[in-house]
């Protein structure tokens, strides 16, 4: 058994202010990574300047981060860390800058190399980065995993390296003016995360600590999720926190079938990632073991696994063709690593039982 969370987390309202010298500890120049908007509306981007400004601490900002990051805008930012003399970097955003920013702390770190370093098995050597998470979907500001778009491969590969944030600076309030569908879909993703790593051939004690206490928090959130109630600072808090606990669950044990099943719909259908790994958990845990699904329900307040799979389906739906479906069932079926980290044998049967979103 082996737990490996080396982040600090820092949880709760205006954390960033009241912690304003753990940001600042981290360096002389900050190359802030992040979205060309939300950041700015959400507050969590002046936070983190007034942060650095307190403490004379100089940054560059670095605002291209787009949905589902590609290479090619890590090496931009890379560049212009470099250009700028950085010497640590800050990601603020959902998962897209956050992954983002771990790449970049890793190619500013290791500067004579080109992007496919990304993608070495190497040590990794990055530099100092902090995470501001601001939706409860990806819990990046605590997993060592940058996802990144390849373009030249049509879908998303995660780096090799694994990069972890030193610091983690959550605060729901960065939530409370994000759109119902941002929530929701991101929502649905720190649940995928929950059940993938509970169903999961790496889950053990250490791992099953996080997730089932990323369930409760989550459960917790459900009318505010289901949109009967209006998000308020608590819930926000709750969500953020269950997004983080069930990073924390994947770093562990990596993510399984539905995210691997997820990323040719998010690349070839634009299909927002929460919604397209939402789509198969259903069907996901429908296999598990008797006890272990039993459990996951039991924690959310399911009674079988076709009443999860409607409710996500009704929340986040997802039209893709059966032609895409099939190609990323394919490529899945190929992929020894990811199939292994699932407890059960996926035949033909029961991959051809997944993609059927009907
Ligand atoms: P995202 O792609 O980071 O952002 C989606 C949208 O939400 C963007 O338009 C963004 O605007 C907006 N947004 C972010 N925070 C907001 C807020 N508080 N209020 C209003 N709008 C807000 O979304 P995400 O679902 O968090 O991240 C998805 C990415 O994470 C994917 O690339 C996925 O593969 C990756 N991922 C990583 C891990 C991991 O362990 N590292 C795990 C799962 C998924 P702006 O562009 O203006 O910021
Ligand atoms: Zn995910």
């Amino acid at each position: 058994m082996k737990f490996f969370m080396p982040t600090q987390v820092i949880s709760e309202t205006d954390c960033i202010a009241k912690h304003a010298e753990k940001l600042a500890s981290l360096g002389s120049h900050a190359l802030i990574v992040t979205g060309n908007r939300s950041s700015k509306l959400n507050g969590s981007l002046d936070d983190v300047i007034s942060a650095l400004s307190e403490y004379s601490v100089s940054y560059t900002v670095f605002d291209k981060v787009e949905e589902n990051p590609s290479v090619e805008t890590v090496m931009s930012a890379r560049d212009m860390g470099i250009e700028c003399g950085a010497d640590f970097v800050i990601g603020i955003g959902g998962g897209s800058p956050l992954d983002a920013a771990k790449a970049v702390a890793l190619m500013i770190r290791n500067n004579e190399k080109s992007w496919e370093f990304l993608y070495e098995a190497a040590d990794s050597s990055a530099l100092p980065l902090a995470a501001v998470p601001t939706t409860c979907g990806t819990g990046s500001e605590v997993t060592g995993v940058a996802v990144l778009t390849r373009h030249d491969l049509k879908t998303k590969v995660s780096a090799k390296h694994k990069i972890f944030p030193d610091i983690a600076f959550i605060d729901g309030k960065y939530l409370l003016s994000a759109p119902k569908k941002i929530i929701v879909n991101t929502a649905i993703d720190a649940l995928s995360h929950l059940i993938e790593s509970a169903v999961n051939t790496l889950a053990d004690t250490y791992s099953d600590m996080s997730v089932f206490a990323g369930l409760k928090e989550w459960a917790e959130c459900r009318r505010y999720i289901e949109g009967e109630s209006e998000l308020t600072s608590a819930a926000a808090m709750k969500l953020m926190n269950a997004s983080a606990l069930a990073g924390m669950s994947i770093a562990q044990t990596g993510t399984t079938i539905p995210h691997s099943l997820s990323y040719m719909l998010t690349y070839g259908a634009g299909i927002p990632h929460g919604a397209a790994v939402g789509a198969f958990q259903g069907k996901y845990l429908k296999y598990a073991d008797a006890e272990r699904r039993k459990a996951v329900l039991d924690a959310i307040g399911f009674g079988d696994t076709y009443e999860l799979g409607a409710y996500i389906s009704k929340l986040a739906p997802v039209a893709a063709e059966r032609e895409l479906l099939e190609r990323s069932a394919e490529s899945v079926m190929k992929n020894t690593a990811k199939l292994a980290l699932c407890p059960y044998k996926i035949d033909e049967k029961i991959m051809e039982d997944m993609i059927d979103l009907s």
